[in-house]
């Protein structure tokens, strides 16, 4: 029997972190096209060089790209048993392509996994984490002990206050995501998140395949949840 899993959920719902686990338990792997995308950036054709570009606008790649880069992920090797989809399908193009690709195999999308966190909270986490050298990480709103966090004035006064981060008692300076670092970009990611993706989830709701998770607890309740999900499908 093969198992795939299509994980939505916006920034900081955790999906990177439950993809881990349900990769774990599962013995399926991770297929995310934001990563397969990324991994192009090595190789200097034509195509790779255009996929650079567009990625660099935020923009979203065509879909016939999309697709193929896909399809040539299912076929290897590791995805005979299916796979967890993250970042695709992206629209409805893209899903009715993917479903019509998994019943060429006699498969099917199993399950959509909805990971939800209310838009609030969805900002704080991202806007809020900062990281150390060592991968530990924390979060001015959750998670600030042993940490400094200091709102600087812009001197000129053009730009809003930035927040920085330092090990308490002047320690190591802790780092933001360039991409977390702008509350703009956060807004504008949610936007674009709600805007396509409302669409995909009435899409597989008329197939009944659906399942909301609740992402506002701690990471071992919505394993446990996703679990659940997945073994009673
Ligand atoms: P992500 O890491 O999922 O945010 O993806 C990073 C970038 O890769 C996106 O901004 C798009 O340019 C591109 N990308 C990833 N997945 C898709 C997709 N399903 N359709 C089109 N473009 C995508």
């Amino acid at each position: 029997m093969s198992l795939y899993v299509i994980l939505m959920g916006i920034q900081g719902a955790g999906k990177g972190l439950q993809a881990k686990r349900i990769e774990e338990h599962f013995g399926i792997p991770q297929v995310s096209t934001g990563d397969l995308f990324r991994a192009m950036r090595t190789r200097t054709d034509d195509l790779a060089r255009k996929v650079q570009q567009i990625m660099a606008a935020g923009q979203l790649v065509d879909d016939d790209t999309t697709n193929a880069i896909v399809v040539d992920r299912l076929a290897q090797a590791d995805a005979a048993r299916g796979v967890i989809l993250d970042g695709y399908p992206r629209n409805q193009v893209q899903a009715a392509f993917l479903e019509a690709h998994l019943a060429e195999k006699g498969a099917r999308v199993n399950s959509v996994l909805l990971l939800e966190l209310d838009l609030f909270t969805a900002f704080k986490r991202a806007f809020g984490r900062v990281s150390a050298a060592d991968g530990g990480s924390y979060n001015y709103y959750y998670n600030a002990d042993g940490v400094d966090f200091k709102w600087t004035q812009d001197p000129a006064g053009q730009f809003p206050p930035r927040l920085e981060a330092t090990v308490a008692g002047g320690g190591e300076s802790l780092k933001r995501r360039p991409d977390d670092a702008s509350a703009d970009a956060i807004i504008k990611r949610i936007d674009t998140y709600l805007e396509t993706t409302q669409p995909l989830i009435s899409y597989f709701e008329a197939r009944d395949i659906v399942r909301r998770i609740n992402a506002d607890q701690s990471i071992d309740s919505v394993w446990t949840d996703i679990k659940r999900a997945l073994e009673y499908r």
